[in-house]
Order: structure tokens, then C-alpha cells, then sequence
């Protein structure tokens, strides 16, 4: 589903990615790791076309991402995207947050667009906060539906960039949990996040990048267990 080869990537003469390869396959979930400045966002920022590479290729469903003449906005429908600070429009109300763009741009009628969020919301676990504002809501909250906005796309992959971290902890399962949920659900997933429980339950793969360079890339119980890198060590020896 995504297939990222040797991408570097630079910003003025800076390079952030340095010969990054790895895939996710469909159904997979791949947890990218690192410390912070390492380029875990960039990276994450490359698949959608939000930021452009300067040499390699990334393919998302089968679709050329730095081709001239691929349809960015197509693209960018086929792929969800969760940031840290959820980024909901504070002027509209949920149900119209998660009801917007699939009036614009898949061009559902109004019905249809509500039948969805409310569907939705429902499975987000967030039914019954259709009518508020996002300012009314706790962050856990506004992160649930905002997933719930990506969803309503109809995405083929998801990717998040450290959803938990600007979360209070009380708050963190609930949104660990509706993700978990999406995995087992078959849903393609790009997770950056230091939450290593939810890496060790829920994750196929585990990517551990350092200084644009990805270090590790491992199934799941192997990089838990048997990572070789030093940086690795050092990192997970921080965080766990
Ligand atoms: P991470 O998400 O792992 O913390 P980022 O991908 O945000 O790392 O950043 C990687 C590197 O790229 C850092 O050195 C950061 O300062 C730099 N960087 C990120 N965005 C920009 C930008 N828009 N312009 C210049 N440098 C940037
Ligand atoms: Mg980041």
C-alpha cells in the first residue's frame, strides 16, 4: 500500500531523510519511532505529498506520489492523516467538521454526509457530541473526531503523527483504544508514537529512525527483542 525507496530529503542544504526505505503492506500496521528532530513527521509528511523529496520514490497504492502529474487532492483523499493537535476546524460543529469535505470533495449529498458522520461518531465511540464545537470537547475528544473526519474519506491507508502526545495521560487510552480498534479492523496504518504498549500489541512492524536515517525496521517481537542497533538500545532504554 505504501512503498517508500531510497528518499532523501532536504531542507535548504540540511538533509532530515537519508536513504529511507521501508513498506507497509496492506492491512499492516508499522510503528515509526525516534527521537525528537530525527524526522519522523517529515517522513510521515512525504507519503501524503504535504512536503516533496528530492531524490527516491514513494508509491501509495501503487500511485506515484512525486509524479508531475498525479492528482494531489485524489491522492491526499486516499490517505488519512491524524496530527498531534488535531487541527479541527473550531468554527464548525463536529458533525459538520466530519461532514465538510465529503460534501466537497467526494460530493455526497447532505444526507448522505450525515448518515455517515453519525455512523461515525458512533463507532469512535463520540455519539451525542454531534452538535458541539470543538472547544467544547476534551482533547481526547477533538483527537476522536478527528479520526473520525480522516475515516469519513474512506481512506485506503492512515496515517498518524504522534496522536498522544499532546494528550493529558487519563486521556490517552481512549484514543489508543479506537485506533487499536481500526487495526484490528484491517485498517493500513502509519503510526508515529513513543507508546511502545500500543506498539507491542497492535503493531505488525516497528521502524526505528535516527537522525534521518532509518536504523531499525523489524517485525514487531523482533524489535522488541532481538534489535541490534545501539541507537536502538539507547533510545528504547529512555522511553521504556
Ligand atoms: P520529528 O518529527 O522526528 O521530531 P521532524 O521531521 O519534524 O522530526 O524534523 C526533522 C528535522 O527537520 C529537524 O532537524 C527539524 O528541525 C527539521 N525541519 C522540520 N521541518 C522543517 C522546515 N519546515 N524547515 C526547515 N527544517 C525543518
Ligand atoms: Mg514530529
Amino acid at each position: 500500500m505504501i512503498e517508500i525507496n531510497g528518499i532523501f530529503k532536504y531542507y535548504g542544504h540540511h538533509p532530515v531523510l537519508k536513504n529511507c526505505s521501508t513498506r507497509v503492506s496492506k492491512g499492516e500496521v508499522v510503528v515509526v519511532c525516534g527521537p525528537s528532530g530525527s524526522g519522523k513527521s517529515t517522513l510521515i509528511k512525504c507519503v501524503n505529498a504535504l512536503e516533496p523529496i528530492q531524490k527516491g520514490s514513494i508509491r501509495v497504492d501503487g500511485i506515484e506520489v512525486n509524479d508531475p502529474s498525479t492528482d494531489l487532492p485524489d491522492l491526499r483523499s486516499r490517505i488519512g492523516m491524524v496530527f498531534q493537535n488535531f487541527e479541527l476546524f473550531p468554527h464548525l460543529t463536529i458533525e459538520n467538521n466530519i461532514m465538510l469535505a465529503q460534501r466537497i470533495v467526494l460530493h455526497r449529498t447532505e444526507t448522505e454526509a450525515r448518515k455517515c458522520a453519525m455512523d461515525l461518531l458512533d463507532r469512535v465511540g463520540m455519539s451525542g457530541h454531534a452538535h458541539k464545537y470543538p472547544g467544547q470537547l476534551s482533547g481526547g475528544q477533538q483527537q476522536r473526531v478527528a479520526i473520525a473526519r480522516a475515516l469519513a474519506m474512506n481512506p485506503k491507508a492512515m496515517l498518524f503523527d504522534e496522536p498522544t502526545s499532546a494528550l493529558d495521560p487519563e486521556m490517552i487510552s481512549e484514543v489508543l483504544d479506537v485506533m487499536t480498534g481500526l487495526a484490528r479492523d484491517g485498517m493500513t496504518m502509519m503510526v508515529v508514537t513513543h507508546e511502545m504498549g500500543f506498539a507491542r500489541k497492535v503493531a505488525t512492524r516497528v521502524v526505528f529512525i535516527d537522525q534521518g536515517e532509518i536504523v531499525e525496521d523489524l517485525p514487531t517481537d523482533e524489535f522488541f527483542e532481538n534489535h541490534t542497533n545501539p541507537r536502538t538500545e539507547a533510545f528504547l532504554s529512555k522511553i521504556l
